[in-house]
């Protein structure tokens, strides 16, 4: 077994190098050592499972100390590259190099290395779709029936979604055959690499459109727009989201549909408040009423329903009206409306009314100008 290099010479950084560093001087190294740019190439091969190896460590805060502290043998207890096996790099480095593929996808975005390029030549599924709508206050309360119009990607119908023009001749792709890959294999000191690329020729898709459809300009999909009906359940609120499933943009190559997911908003009321499945509002009573009690009409989603104020009601008192609120989505309850009443005191009186209130205050014990003595008499007491 070769004498290993210092990991830090490896990936060319100081000993101090710090995080980013580090990371930059192995995509460098990474990509100038990888497999696909270096095709048969031993010396290549060798330095980019160095690199890796190096990286592997050194970005691991652990392992880093360990290594700094103990050299190779701290991070290495088994021997790393002992017997041809490398098992530490993340569990996935036997085999193919599409798990590299997978690595190079998370530092370079894709860029079409391995296995990246070979998942788009596969079935996709098609994108969600987001579509938001307002509904009233009570449409979301006992629900609602709405069309909406949505534009989505559809197969083309002039070319039945070949994109080609109908009658033109489709060439399956020389280069590889129709399968829209190509397949590299290697020896290397890993064993037998099969590298899977996407056809250059036909950019995956197996076959070369001479003539394109005119309908599509060749995509084989053309933007639609369809009525779709809303059965939007009563109880919903604003944040809920109604999912469709296969609603959503057409999968590619046989993938599936993607989704519909409707985002509900819920325009608020002027007067009802909602928490959850119950409502709350607000009702002024006169003083009358609440002093000697009455029968009164409460408005609520559902129409008016009446409801008896007791006597010598406070403002403020809260009443509880059931199975007056929002029905609940996930199970058959209903909420409750909780009334509070607000007492109103009289802002214009007549000279008529005045003398019965005064008669009436006299009659429960309190004389003119007795409140205001006991307060205001003290204040002016305590400036004397
Ligand atoms: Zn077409
Ligand atoms: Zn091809």
């Amino acid at each position: 077994m070769a004498v290993k290099r210092d990991y830090y010479e490896v990936l060319g950084v100081g000993k101090s190098a710090v995080e980013e560093e580090i990371k930059k001087a192995y995509r460098q190294l990474a990509k100038k050592y990888h497999p696909d740019m270096n095709q048969g190439d031993k010396e290549a091969e060798g330095k980019f499972k160095e690199v890796n190896e190096a990286y592997e460590v050194l970005s691991d805060k652990d392992k880093r100390a360990k290594y700094d502290q103990f050299g190779h043998a701290g991070v290495d207890p088994n021997g790393f590259a002992g017997g041809g096996g490398f098992g530490g790099f993340g569990g996935g480095f036997e085999g193919s190099f599409g798990d590299v593929g997978d690595i190079f996808d998370a530092f370079f975005g894709g860029s079409g290395f391995g296995a990246s390029s070979r998942r788009k030549s596969g079935p996709q599924r098609g994108a969600d779709l987001k579509y938001e709508i307002e509904i009233d206050f009570k449409e979301a309360v006992f629900g609602v029936t709405r069309e909406i119009q949505i534009a989505r990607n559809e197969s083309c119908k002039e070319c039945n979604g070949s994109g080609a023009k109908p009658g033109s001749k489709v060439e399956t792709c020389k280069t590889c055959g129709g399968s829209g890959e190509q397949k590299f294999t290697q020896n290397t000191v890993f064993g037998r690499v099969v590298n899977v690329r996407t056809c250059e020729e036909c950019h995956g898709e197996g076959k070369i459109i001479k003539e394109p459809c005119s309908q599509c300009i060749g995509k084989g999909t053309v933007r639609k727009t369809r009525k779709i009906t809303l059965d939007i359940p009563a109880g919903v609120d604003t944040g809920s989201i109604m999912p469709l499933r296969g609603e959503g943009e057409p999968g590619l190559k046989g993938g599936p549909n993607g989704d519909l997911y409707i985002y509900i908003r819920v325009k608020p009321h002027s007067q009802f408040r909602r928490e959850g499945i119950n409502l709350y509002c607000e009702i002024p009573i006169s003083f009358a009423q609440a002093a000697l009690g009455d029968d009164i009409q409460i408005e609520t989603l559902d129409g008016d329903v009446e409801y008896a104020i007791p006597e010598g009601t406070q403002t403020g008192t809260t009443f509880k009206i059931r199975n007056k609120g929002v029905p609940s989505l996930k199970s058959k309850s209903r909420g409750d409306l909780y009334v509070t009443v607000k007492v109103n005191v009289p802002k214009k009186l007549t000279e008529q009314q005045k003398d019965l209130l005064r008669k009436f205050s006299q009659a429960v014990g309190e004389h003119e100008g007795a409140h205001s003595k006991s307060f205001f008499g003290k204040m002016k007491d305590a400036f004397k």
